[in-house]
């Protein structure tokens, strides 16, 4: 059904959610634009972490297949200690034809969402952002800073974890530093891994993810008190020195981190801002809503859901305050649960790393819980509750 109420969307930010969301609003007829600040996109070679709740949404418009053509997928991933004994095989809770998990390069998927956008035809403003924004009872007001202005019966905030269009809705909020960094290297893929691993160093934590059939990346996380501002040009030398007490495959790898301009690393910030998530006609989605810690590989699959949750309840020709009261209650349990989750995670990691172990945690199956409770239902089935 044609939805009277939104015809015309503008989405601010062209990351994830942004170029979902304008291929999850074209399928159900609904025109949007896109603003995205960047001149040009510079996406990493490093890879992501599809869980099967985001190929499942990812399907709602055609791309799963994709994903799982290009990524590499497996049931789940393989633990072993610092030195490189195996520990056990953790098996991730799956969705009926779907993978435990997939692993794309970042810019493999964005190439699959922008190729689509670009086949919808959808209008893309590069090395634009928002100038004056205004809420009106005929709709939000918007000028752009590329002189463009239009009247937009939504705006949706996708500009992620700083959102401006946050700030302007809510002010500053704080996000809370982790006291951990992420650091990542693309790698050619090594034969003898067949799926992702995880090793558990007393101080950090190393895996590597194949990614396709030729590549994998190294993802370490590691204690990082202070927030402390590395140099670029030292980024690979302190990767090498942060992997320096673990054996087997990851000491195996070590000393092909070369290249600091290849080095991806990332102090983890969080936040989840409490409901709702929008002011009149204006809704914050993705990292601008919540930005959670990689600990169970879900914001990028939040930041997903959300946009295709907000297109299916769009279906149903609701007026816009009853849209969005819907979505703020199917979307923000979800997002509480990854990011307190993944907040709980790193704090159990930590209180590890300083010898402090909750013996009494069993991190395995909190992992196991968290990822079940996520393949549970989203669209139609929830709405009829
Ligand atoms: C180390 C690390 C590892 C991660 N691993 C995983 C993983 O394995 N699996 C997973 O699901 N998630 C993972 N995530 C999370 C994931 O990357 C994010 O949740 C996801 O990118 C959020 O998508 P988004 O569209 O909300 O924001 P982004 O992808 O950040 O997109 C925001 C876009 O908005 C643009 N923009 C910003 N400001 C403006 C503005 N003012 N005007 C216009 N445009 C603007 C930006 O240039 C960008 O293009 C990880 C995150 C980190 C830090």
């Amino acid at each position: 059904m044609q939805n009277s109420h939104v015809k015309k969307v503008l989405i601010v930010g062209g990351g994830i959610s942004g170029l979902t969301a304008a291929i999850a609003l074209d399928k159900i007829g609904i025109q949007a634009e896109i603003v995205e600040k960047e001149k040009e996109y510079h996406v990493y070679g490093v890879g992501i972490i599809q869980p099967p709740n985001v190929l499942r949404a990812l399907n709602e418009i055609g791309l799963a297949e994709k994903c799982l053509e290009v990524g590499d997928s497996a049931p789940g991933i393989d633990y072993y200690t610092g030195q490189g004994d195996f520990m056990f095989h953790a098996l991730s809770p799956t969705i009926e034809d779907y993978p435990g998990l997939n692993v794309i390069s970042r810019r493999e998927l964005h190439n699959i969402l922008y190729e689509k956008v670009q086949s919808i035809g959808t209008r893309i403003y590069m090395d634009t952002v928002v100038s004056e924004i205004e809420s009106t009872t005929q709709g939000a007001v918007v000028e752009l800073s590329n002189g463009v202005n239009g009247t937009y019966d939504l705006v949706i905030g996708a500009d992620g974890t700083n959102s401006q269009i946050r700030r302007y809705l809510f002010g500053e909020i704080k996000q809370s530093y982790s006291e951990q960094g992420v650091w990542r290297y693309k790698l050619p893929r090594l034969k003898e891994i067949k799926q992702p691993l995880f090793y558990y160093g007393h101080k950090a934590k190393a895996g590597l993810f194949p990614m396709s059939q030729d590549e994998m990346y190294l993802l370490v996380t590691t204690h990082e008190p202070g927030n402390p501002k590395h140099p670029n040009d030292k980024l690979s030398e302190l990767l090498q020195e942060r992997i320096s007490g673990f054996g087997g495959v990851i000491a195996e790898v070590r000393n092909q981190i070369i290249d600091p301009n290849e080095v991806v690393y990332r102090p983890i910030f969080t936040h989840l801002l409490p409901s709702p998530w929008y002011k009149d006609n204006i809704l914050l989605v993705g990292d601008a809503a919540h930005s959670s810690a990689p600990h169970v590989g879900q914001g990028a699959s939040i930041a997903i859901e959300d946009v295709i949750v907000l297109a299916d309840i769009l279906k149903h020709n609701l007026t816009l305050e009853e849209t969005l009261k819907i979505f703020m209650k199917k979307q923000y349990e979800r997002a509480r649960i990854i990011v307190e989750n993944s907040d709980q995670l790193v704090e159990w990691e930590l209180l590890q790393w300083h010898g402090k172990e909750n013996k009494d945690v069993n991190v395995g199956k909190f992992v196991v819980d968290t990822l079940a409770k996520m393949n549970e239902p989203i669209l139609t089935e929830l709405y009829a509750q």
